[in-house]
C-alpha cells in the first residue's frame, strides 16, 4: 500500500469514511428504478419557504400586502433562528401569518423520524418527506483541539439511485424520485437541530447521484452559501461521473469541490464496480476534471473505496498512481475503507 500512500495528497476525510454513498443506505423505496423524465423531476417547492431567497421572501411579503422588511424577518426568523413552524414566528403580525397560511404556505422543514448515534458521535438520521418516503442523512462531528468542533452534513440529493454501483444498499434498492432543494437543505437543518451546533462543511455524498438533480443540487448550494451561511468551499459535491455534467458544473463557477467516485483505476475494473461508467469512459471523464480544474483553479477529490480482493492490490495502486501522474497538483485521493451495509 506504500504506492497508494504515494498518491494521496491529503489525509482520508472523516466524512468520507464511510463510503461513497456515506449513509450505506437501506430504505427501500416503493417504486423501482424507472428513470422517466417524469421520475427525475424534482418535486415543485411550490408554497414552501425554506430555500427561498431574501430577495424572494420579501417579494412574497409586499405580494401578500406586507411592507418588504417583512420578507427580512421572514429569511431571519428561518435561517438564523430556524424557526419550523409559521405559527411561531411570533415576531410577525398575527395577520400576516394567518395570511401565510391561509395561501398555503409551510416552512418546508423536515421531521426526523428516527436517529442512531455511533460510537464516534456520528449520527445517522431518517428523515420523512412529505409524501412518506425516507431519506438518510449523517452528521459527523469532528472535535479540533485548535478551534471549534467542526459538523459534517452529508445529505443525500434523490430518494434512492438509479445508478446501481456494486458495493452500494442504496443501488441495489432502486430510485423512486429527486428531492426538490428544500428537501436538501432542509437536511442539514435536522442535523444542526440534532446537534445544537452549526454545520461547517456539507457533502453531497448521501443517496442519489447529485448530478442527476442538478438543478435542485445547485438551487441547494445557493441557499446553503447565501442563506445557511455555509462557506462554498466547505461543500463538495460528489459524482460517479454523469456525461456532460460535469463541464455544466464548471461553468458555474463555483468555489466548491468536485468529488468523482473513482474506485478504479481502469475502464474494465471501474465498469465492474460502477456499471454506469459503460457510458462515460475513465478517460472522458478525467478530461472533464482537469477542464474542472482549470475553469475553477478548485482541486478535484477522487474517492477510491477500498474493496477487499477487487481493486485494493499493488497493481491498482500502480495503475491509480499512473493515471494520475500527469495531473499534476490539482487534485486529491480519498483511501476509503469500505464498510459493509447496516441497516437503521
Ligand atoms: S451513484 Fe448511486 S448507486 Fe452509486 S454509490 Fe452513489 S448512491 Fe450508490
Amino acid at each position: 500500500m506504500t504506492l497508494l500512500r504515494q498518491v494521496i495528497s491529503a489525509p482520508v476525510a472523516h466524512a468520507v469514511v464511510l463510503s461513497r454513498s456515506c449513509l450505506a443506505v437501506s430504505v427501500t423505496p416503493r417504486r423501482k428504478l424507472s428513470v422517466s423524465s417524469s421520475s427525475r423531476a424534482p418535486r415543485v417547492d411550490a408554497n414552501v419557504l425554506l430555500g427561498m431567497s431574501e430577495q424572494e421572501l420579501q417579494k412574497l411579503a409586499v405580494d401578500l400586502g406586507q411592507q418588504s422588511y417583512r420578507g427580512k424577518q421572514l429569511h431571519h426568523l428561518i435561517y438564523k433562528r430556524k424557526v419550523k413552524e409559521i405559527e411561531n414566528f411570533i415576531q410577525l403580525p398575527q395577520s400576516f401569518r394567518n395570511d401565510l397560511q391561509e395561501a398555503g404556505w409551510t416552512v418546508g422543514r423536515l421531521p426526523i423520524f428516527r436517529t442512531v448515534t455511533a460510537a464516534d458521535g456520528t449520527v445517522k438520521l431518517l428523515i420523512k418527506l412529505e409524501d412518506n418516503r425516507l431519506i438518510e442523512t449523517v452528521g459527523i462531528p469532528v472535535e479540533d483541539e485548535k478551534g471549534p468542533m467542526r459538523l459534517t452534513a452529508c445529505v443525500s440529493s434523490q430518494v434512492g439511485c438509479p445508478l446501481r454501483c456494486s458495493f452500494c444498499a442504496t443501488g441495489k434498492g432502486g430510485f423512486s424520485r429527486n428531492l426538490s432543494s428544500h428537501e436538501i437543505v432542509g437536511q442539514v437543518l435536522a442535523i444542526e437541530e440534532i446537534f445544537k451546533h452549526r454545520v461547517t462543511n456539507v457533502v453531497f455524498m448521501g443517496m442519489g447521484e447529485p448530478m442527476l438533480n442538478l438543478k435542485s443540487v445547485l438551487e441547494a448550494h445557493r441557499c446553503l452559501n447565501k442563506d445557511v451561511q455555509i462557506g462554498q468551499r466547505m461543500i463538495t459535491i460528489s459524482t460517479v461521473g454523469v456525461p456532460n455534467t460535469i463541464k455544466k458544473l464548471a461553468s458555474y463557477k463555483l468555489q466548491s469541490t468536485l468529488a468523482i467516485s473513482l474506485h478504479a483505476p481502469n475502464q474494465k475494473l471501474r465498469e465492474s464496480i460502477v456499471p454506469s461508467a459503460k457510458s462515460y469512459p475513465l478517460e472522458a471523464i478525467m478530461k472533464d476534471c482537469r477542464d474542472y480544474f482549470q475553469e475553477t483553479s478548485r482541486r478535484v477529490s477522487f474517492e477510491y473505496a477500498l474493496l477487499a480482493g477487487v481493486n485494493d492490490q499493488v497493481e491498482h495502486a500502480v495503475e491509480l498512481a499512473e493515471l494520475l501522474h500527469e495531473w499534476g497538483r490539482g487534485h486529491h485521493v480519498n483511501l476509503i475503507p469500505f464498510q459493509s451495509n447496516r441497516r437503521i
